[in-house]
């Protein structure tokens, strides 16, 4: 945020500004998130639209005070009424709006009018607040004039008010900066193969590309990551790192890294915030999130400065020149100690940890919070103009859960039921949807179709339905029924996913048969299959964004798959592993495909029986499916009844998946049966003794179905790589993902069996880790 000036400058957005210094009162987002984004563009075109020839819009203005640059943009200026508007869309009643909502427009229309005064040299201003209706289509005007002299002392009192605060943050910036290029690496000596990672990620940032790592377990690659990422921030003139995580327990891994990276810095001013999902963090999960509801809404923005503050001391390292006491713990914002804070001054833990993040230079969260479709850090960086290294972890898991950010379903059975519960003005609208989609369905007679554009009277009768919910939602702010939030919500995505359908999407219609057999029922389903076109503006608003894990190949697929700027880097880090480390054999007189299944039971186990006998201990062996993996469970048990097997049931929870991994134990023996891309495939770490083999007896291929099917079609008109961007890489990664669990360290020895005629193939082959040495296994053991 630092100018180019010699004096320090803070640079702030006029928004950021007013949120900071004139919101008072109660959280309450009932008013707010009505109108859609989309919506919210098409009111201020249509306001703009309506002003005269000589209106200008989007209106670029900033000035200073002190150290402070304040800059923004007005939504219109009309030069010969002398009048600057600031244009707000709303759905339902106007005077419902809470009242500290208005004192936040008029703080900010005074800011822009004050801006304009100055920019060109205006003696008073009419200032104009424009509410418009997104329903009737009707603007609410309030109108005020000020003068110069009177705007002038309104924003040097907004800016005095945030002054104090500017000036700490501009000392934590510059302490941060001076600290992080000092910082030395905390281990003293990089582990083989992470000192090429942390080169790759620091070079990436300095040219300010993007980068793909593949980085092998082992070499410690969290902090092998956010270190030069800390070190680039201070070298790059980058704001914040976002640490972005697939799970939870990667969450924790960062925080861990950090918590090490400032033990060896411990004078090091480092903020650092984890990010929980809003329902872990609800204090009140029965409650709505407004002042009349919940009491941590309630004054929440009285009491937020307090907890504000409290949030940051304690991040603060010790004095510099004192000795830190040994052993003292440095506090990030963890969910836990963030919940203390909030709950300590009585606001919301959630709403703490989203004002947070704009102080915060570290903050670890769920690949949502930037690259969803309403993604928090995303707006915040865009807003604030932030320079971001984004670091996505684990990103193999990228491809399948942007493709659910950016994917929606409808059930028809649920829109049946509502229509039965809603409040007389509904129903016209919701039967109006209803009536569609039964011609919609009778229309198809396949039970699975893709349809190459979308039924444009449905969508209709969805968009209308869907603006009558958010007006009677407005209008009886105290209605709740959960089923038609589920439904309004469903619908106000599946209309903007619509704005956007294009190639990278699928329509399709599942039907299937209703609880009464003369209902049918059915699933729409708009589904993304390539997110690309949706994130590659997110790569573009960050200064870098590093994708690393251990299965990140072909680079082409994750390229094109997820939108990944041409500019792109990629590394391939080196393994700490030998080939003498791990024996891969493929046993190629084996085939696991469908129709093989019956005849391969009996030679897998055998293969089994033969490895544990010559070398008796833990092992995971890997199926397609639970079915399979029963039956293979079931002939092996029969055949080697002295083997201890334990098998992966459906549907476990933490607890009892916990209890699976605790059978492995350093001096256990025996064979653990799971399903390949299911709990145990990924992200387990059993070292040494705990797990000396795996066996793979699958390729990990999606099932082809008619959704696979299609998606193979599309991929193959897109990229031309239908069969192998549909199955063949999926798969793949799943294969190295699970037998990557069988070495874990250096000191790590141990086997995998492929199971598959097709993993003596070279094109398979070439998919697999580098190091990896393949033998065939003996026909007959
Ligand atoms: S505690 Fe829960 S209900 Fe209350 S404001 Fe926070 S998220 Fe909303």
């Amino acid at each position: 945020m630092g100018g180019m000036s010699a004096q320090p400058q803070y640079t702030i957005a006029v928004r950021a500004l007013c949120e900071f210094t004139a919101k008072t009162g109660d959280l309450d987002l009932r008013f707010t998130p009505s109108p859609t984004a989309q919506e919210g563009i098409a009111g201020h075109a249509v306001v703009t639209a309506r002003r005269g020839d000589d209106y200008q819009t989007e209106l670029a203005l900033s000035g200073d005070f002190g150290p402070l640059r304040v800059r923004g943009r007005a939504d219109g200026y009309d030069a010969r009424a002398n009048r600057i508007e600031e244009i707000k869309t709303y759905r339902g009643d106007l005077k419902k709006m809470p009242d500290n909502q208005r004192q936040l427009h008029w703080a900010q229309v005074k800011v822009y009018g004050h801006l304009l005064c100055q920019d060109q040299g205006l003696d008073k201003v009419n200032l104009a607040l424009v509410y418009f209706d997104i329903g009737s289509q009707k603007e609410t005007v309030l109108q005020e004039t000020h003068t110069a002299a009177s705007l002038q002392a309104w924003f040097e009192q907004q800016c005095t008010l945030f002054l104090q605060w500017a000036q700490q943050e501009l000392a934590h910036r510059a302490e941060r900066d001076a600290q992080l290029k000092a910082m030395r690496f905390p281990h003293g000596d990089f582990r083989p193969g992470q000192r090429q990672l942390a080169e790759a990620m620091y070079k990436a940032s300095k040219r300010g590309v993007c980068l793909l790592a593949q980085a092998p377990t082992g070499i410690g690659k969290t902090v092998g990551s956010l270190f030069p990422m800390l070190k680039a921030s201070a070298e790059h003139g980058v704001d914040k790192v976002f640490f972005l995580a697939a799970k939870t327990s990667g969450r924790q891994m960062a925080l861990d890294a950090v918590e090490v990276i400032r033990a060896g810095a411990p004078l090091l001013p480092l903020r650092t915030l984890e990010m929980a999902s809003k329902s872990t963090a609800c204090v009140n999960p029965d409650k709505a999130c407004h002042g009349d509801s919940c009491p941590l809404a309630k004054g929440f923005y009285d009491r937020l400065p307090a907890a504000r503050q409290a949030a940051l001391d304690i991040m603060l390292p010790p004095a510099s020149g004192s000795e830190p006491e040994s052993g003292a713990t440095l506090l990030a914002l963890d969910r836990d100690t963030l919940r203390a804070v909030a709950l300590a001054h009585d606001v919301c833990p959630y709403y703490l940890s989203s004002e947070m993040a704009r102080w915060c230079d570290i903050v670890i969260g769920d690949y949502n919070y930037y690259f969803d479709l309403s993604a928090m850090l995303h707006s915040l960086t865009l807003l604030n103009d932030w320079k971001v290294n984004v670091l996505v972890d684990e990103a193999h898991n990228m491809v399948s859960r942007a493709r659910k950010m950016y994917s929606a379903d409808m059930e028809h059975a649920a829109l049946r039921l509502l229509r039965k519960v809603v409040p007389e003005e509904l129903k016209k609208p919701l039967d109006r949807v209803h009536r569609q989609w039964n011609q919609l369905e009778k229309d198809q007679t396949a039970e699975y179709q893709s349809h190459a554009t979308l039924p444009e009277k449905f969508m209709g009768a969805l968009q209308t339905a869907a603006t009558a919910i958010g007006d009677y939602m407005a209008e009886h702010p105290s209605y709740v029924d959960a089923g038609l939030q589920e439904f309004y919500f469903n619908a106000l995505l599946f209309t903007r996913l619509a704005e956007s359908f294009g190639d990278h999407a699928l329509f399709d219609i599942e039907k299937s048969e209703g609880a009464r057999a003369s209902h049918s029922n059915s699933v729409l389903c708009i589904r993304n299959i390539v997110p690309a076109p949706f994130l590659k503006p997110r790569f573009e608003s960050t200064h870098t964004t590093a994708l690393f894990s251990a299965t990140l190949s072909p680079w082409n697929y994750f390229g094109d798959m997820l939108g990944m700027p041409d500019t792109t880097a990629w590394v391939d880090v080196e393994s700490p592993f030998v080939a003498e480390q791990l024996s891969v054999q493929v046993a190629a007189h084996i085939s696991t495909r469908y129709q093989h299944r019956q005849q391969s039971l009996r030679p897998i186990a055998e293969l089994m029986g033969e490895q544990y006998r010559r070398q008796p201990g833990n092992y995971l062996a890997f199926f397609s499916s639970f079915d399979y993996m029963e039956k293979a469970a079931n002939q092996f048990a029969e055949h080697y009844p002295e083997v201890p097997v334990w098998r992966q049931s459906r549907r476990m929870d933490e607890t009892e998946r916990a209890q699976f991994l605790a059978r492995f134990t350093l001096d256990s023996a025996g064979i653990g049966f799971a399903v390949l891309g299911g709990s145990f495939g990924e992200g387990v770490d059993l070292p040494g003794a705990r797990l000396i083999g795996a066996f793979v007896a699958t390729l990990g291929l999606p099932q082809i179905n008619p959704v696979n099917e299609q998606i193979r079609q599309r991929m193959d008109a897109i990229f031309g790589a239908g069969y192998d961007y549909t199955y063949t890489y999926p798969g793949m990664q799943k294969v190295v993902q699970a037998a990557g669990r069988v070495i874990r360290t250096q000191s790590d020895r141990g086997t995998v069996y492929l199971i598959d005629d097709r993993f003596g193939r070279p094109e398979i082959q070439q998919l697999m880790p580098a190091w990896w040495r393949i033998e065939s296994a003996l026909l007959r053991p």
